[in-house]
């Protein structure tokens, strides 16, 4: 077979891109793709289904012309506070002037907002701060009655509809999972998405609960953003398919100091676990309405490549930035510079958790330190589930894991997995037919040429998820 042209990263840290009004049209999301998204995330906070649907349509378009698996991130909007609309969209606050929240729908000015949630009006009481747009701007309320707060503008600034708003102070008793993220879960698991987002968990029930909605048809991905998530972090991380640091929320409900050991803290338990691991939220942010970032701005791409995370996030970036092309184009070239450096490989081995005590994980490691012995230039991992793709990314081998999976399901959700390159193909019926076919694809896939070494690791018989118990060195002729 000749060799076709194959999307293959130089980088094994993925990116994640939201989509939005500045990058839904077929042309951008292709250019998105192209330039490194690995992942497009909805954000079900914004847009309606009829939107939603369109831009899952196009990306799987894409992906059928393009042949390479894309993940989809239906991101729910979980128990997050929000104001209402604006009139024109968008208002000016201005600090020591008083701005009412109340509950009339009707769209807000620079007086009032609707805020449609009476159970912040009745918890709150006066001198209580309400935290607006990721904590940019800071109100106190100065009077309330049964359907308002009036509140001093303590931070004034630009404001527009829907905007987040968090209550530090005050314990509120909202229910994880709200009616519109079960809609909105039963809308995303009818149009075929990889992973559903879970917004505010502070309990490992929370996650149990949507376990038991979502019933194994896409992953979930638990967003670390609640204080209290952090007190359970074990027990959220183990009934969790993946994790996202977001930052966002996390650091408005944190003081900003502790924002950074969080962030540590996460990545190092998720990847113990080998549960991919994703930092989001401000990484470029400048980057919204210029198109270079700051110097800080890429620090903090590298930084979370250092740390290890299997991904990296760009949120207003690309869904409704003006440069979202180069947003993407930019973490591309900051990861893939990182992970050249001999500092990288140095810290990444040094974090390298120990394998558990199974013969998966023993075969994984061993995988791991064949290929760097004899520099293989892959690991062919044939998975079922995913799992054993999962547990050789956790190595972090210094060669690309060729994900070989059977359902495009799995291949799809490897799309978040560290250096996992998925490629969609039926099982062998033995470990030779096994190797003959890793050969080829990894030859049609760019990852081996005449000569070059790969290892084979797979588990047999075949179709038993998280049972690798065989291991193949080949050289393809
Ligand atoms: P959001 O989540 O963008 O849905 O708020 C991410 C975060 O809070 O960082
Ligand atoms: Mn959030």
């Amino acid at each position: 077979m000749a060799t076709r042209p194959r999307l293959r990263r130089r980088r094994r840290t993925k990116i994640i891109a939201t989509i939005g009004p500045a990058s839904s049209d077929e042309a951008t999301l292709t250019r998105l793709f192209m330039a490194g998204a690995d992942v497009f995330r909805l954000n079900f906070s914004h847009g309606t289904h009829e939107d939603h649907a369109a831009r899952i349509a196009l990306i799987r378009a894409i992906e059928a012309r393009l042949d390479r698996p894309i993940g989809i991130l239906a991101d729910v909007q979980g128990p997050k506070l929000r104001v209402g609309a604006f009139i024109g969209g968008r208002t000016q606050l201005v600090a020591g002037e008083e701005f009412t929240l109340d509950l009339n729908p009707a769209p807000g000015d620079r007086r009032r907002v609707n805020l449609p949630h009476p159970e912040i009006i009745d918890a709150a009481g006066i001198g209580t701060n309400l935290l607006i747009d990721d904590g940019k701007l800071r109100l106190r309320v100065k009077r309330r009655t049964a359907n308002a707060l009036t509140t001093e503008i303590l931070v004034g600034g630009p404001i527009s509809d829907r905007k987040g708003v968090n209550v530090p102070d005050v314990m509120l008793s909202i229910p994880a999972l709200t009616a519109k993220d079960r809609d909105d879960i039963a809308f995303a698991l009818d149009h075929g998405v990889d992973c559903i987002g879970l917004s505010f968990v502070q309990r490992p029930e929370d996650v149990e609960q949507a376990r038991a909605l979502i019933a194994g048809r896409a992953w979930i991905m638990t967003k670390l953003e609640k204080p209290q998530a952090l007190e359970n972090l074990d027990a959220i991380i183990a009934l969790s398919d993946a994790v996202m640091v977001a930052r966002g929320d996390l650091g408005v409900e944190l003081p900003p100091e502790e924002v950074p050991l969080a962030q540590k803290r996460i990545v190092r338990l998720a990847r113990i676990s080998g549960k991919p691991v994703v930092v989001a939220t401000q990484m470029l942010e400048s980057m919204i309405n210029a198109p270079a970032p700051t110097r800080a701005e890429a620090s903090d791409v590298a930084t979370a490549v250092f740390d290890g995370a299997d991904a990296v996030m760009l949120s207003a970036e690309t869904a409704s930035g003006q440069y979202p092309y180069e947003a993407v184009n930019m973490m591309d070239r900051i990861i893939a510079r990182v992970e050249e450096d001999p500092s990288w490989r140095q810290s990444t081995n040094a974090a390298r958790p120990a394998p558990d005590h199974n013969s998966s994980d023993a075969i994984a490691a061993a995988g791991r330190q064949i290929a760097e012995t004899i520099g293989a230039t892959a690991i062919a991992a044939f998975t079922t589930s995913g799992a054993s793709a999962l547990r050789v990314a956790r190595e972090r081998p210094a060669c690309p894991v060729l994900a070989i999976a059977p359902d495009v399901k799995v291949a799809r959700r490897l799309a978040f997995v560290w250096g996992a390159h998925a490629v969609v193909a039926p099982e062998a019926s033995g470990m030779s037919e096994a190797v003959t076919r890793a050969l080829r694809i990894a030859h049609v896939h760019g990852l081996a040429q005449h000569g070059d070494e790969i290892v084979v690791v797979a588990g047999l018989p075949f179709g038993v998820p998280g049972n690798t118990n065989s291991l193949r060195v080949a050289r393809l002729k």
